[in-house]
């Protein structure tokens, strides 16, 4: 019998209207200032691609919960893996014990990643993976003897993350991290990547590399589309040049697929685009499906082995919920749902509606241009938009949004219904023609 028979089963914790004015008391929201301005919206329930609003209004979700809920909400084979795992054990420590789910979804996520990814470090936060992923850089470096070798090179437009490491490889400029620039490490900052790649931007890589290649440890790129940092799209052909300058300087190449992981762009890793590999990736957001926060950090045996015959010789590294098993079990589900490939289908049926019901934006004052890739949609506008006009004129037609600065953009999740992608994009048109007039 359990020790704990006979207590007290709490019933689901429901939305009471008082909780509004907790929440604006006690509780900070992400990018929001204590108390806030904006009153979010309570939600009591999500089903499928719906969320369902304390006011009774139901919204289709356009944000897959930033990029996440991949297999939509209350799925029930997920469902189910939380439940059994739970029946199991929530949570062990990861130091000197190991489980079942955490050696599962390492196993599988090696087979799935690009060829010569073969190792996996779980971390709690995407943030927290690449940050992992910037010490293994580094670590490995000085393995080789290069202690010297502690910048990496990156790109401008890049987003990877909130914590310190991950800021520093983030865009400054106009980035939410700004106000951060001088005390972050000062790394090396190519030109946005081109949607084509001319041979003057590939020089401008090579030149950059070999003029820093004394201090750089590696080279930290989102393959294909950068997020957060302008929901933009470039040419797969980047990738190539920066394996082959990684690999003329001895420099790591690191791929953060947080964002672009487990199908999003139409191909399982953006990687696949370029048809290149990395030396370590890192993946989060889509892992759990959405249920639970869960990343990794991936790497070659090559990485492995050059950190673990080094100086320390260990990777000094260990969250306390490193591998949760519940999140672990969630993720090996989820993947195993994207095993029959069906979510290819459905990311390219969501990729031909956007295409084809975004059109009419263009034709829209203020915008600056329409996009879309795999199961992601953008309307750039020429000015920033008022976050609040442009998320009413799409949730009177029934959708969530979540718009920032000049981008109202869509990632909906996979299992998305035609009917719904076309209220999707319909919303996304409807809310770039409030944002777009004068
Ligand atoms: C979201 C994101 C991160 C940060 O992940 P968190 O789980 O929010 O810490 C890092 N890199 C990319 C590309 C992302 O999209």
């Amino acid at each position: 019998m359990s020790d704990f028979a006979g207590g007290p089963i709490p019933g689901a914790l429901s939305w009471t209207p008082d909780l509004s004015a907790a929440d604006r008391e006690t509780v900070w929201h992400p990018y929001a200032p204590m108390p806030s301005v904006v009153e979010p919206f309570p939600v009591v329930g999500a089903d499928g691609v719906r969320i369902r609003l304390a006011d009774g209004r139901e919204l289709v979700d356009g944000m897959a919960s930033w990029w996440s809920a991949i297999h939509g909400y209350r799925n029930p084979v997920l469902d189910q893996a939380v439940r059994d795992q739970l029946d199991t054990m929530a949570h062990v420590m990861f130091g000197g014990l190991t489980h079942a789910p955490g050696v599962l979804l390492a196993r599988r996520l090696a087979a799935m990643a690009p060829e010569g990814i073969e190792h996996v470090f779980f971390a709690d936060s995407g943030s927290v993976s690449v940050e992992v992923a910037i010490k293994m850089c580094l670590q490995y470096q000085r393995s080789q003897g290069h202690s010297g070798r502690t910048r990496l090179l990156t790109v401008r437009g890049g987003y990877h993350g909130d914590t310190f490491g991950a800021m520093a490889v983030t865009d400054p400029a106009g980035s939410m991290h700004q106000l951060w620039a001088d005390v972050l490490p000062g790394h090396v900052f190519a030109d946005r990547p081109p949607a084509v790649c001319t041979e003057e931007y590939a020089d401008h890589l090579r030149r950059l590399a070999a003029e820093h290649a004394d201090t750089l440890a590696a080279v930290i790129v989102e393959p294909v589309v950068q997020g957060a940092g302008g929901m933009l799209f470039y040419d797969p052909e980047v990738l190539r040049v920066l394996r082959a300058v990684c690999d003329e300087h001895g420099l790591l190449l690191v791929f953060d697929e947080i964002a672009t992981g487990f199908g999003r762009t139409g191909e399982l890793f953006a990687a696949a685009h370029a048809g290149v590999s990395p030396d370590i990736m890192t993946v989060g957001k889509a892992l759990t499906g959405g249920y639970l926060t869960l990343a990794a950090a991936l790497c070659t045996a090559r990485v492995a082995h050059g950190i673990s015959s080094g100086e320390a010789p260990v990777l000094m590294h260990g969250p306390t919920f490193m591998a949760n098993p519940l999140a672990c079990a969630v993720a090996y589900a989820s993947t195993g749902l994207l095993l029959d490939g069906a979510w290819r289908e459905n990311v390219a049926g969501i990729a031909k509606l956007l295409t084809e019901h975004l059109e009419p934006a263009r034709e829209l004052p203020g915008v600056a241009d329409v996009r879309v890739l795999g199961a992601i949609g953008v309307v750039e506008m020429a000015e920033p938009t008022d976050m609040r006009t442009a998320t009413k004129a799409a949730m009177d037609l029934g959708v969530w949004i979540r718009p920032f600065g000049k981008l109202l953009y869509v990632m909906p999740p996979y299992i998305t219904p035609e009917e719904d992608v076309v209220r999707i994009a319909e919303a996304l048109v409807a809310a770039a023609r409030v944002s777009g007039r004068p």
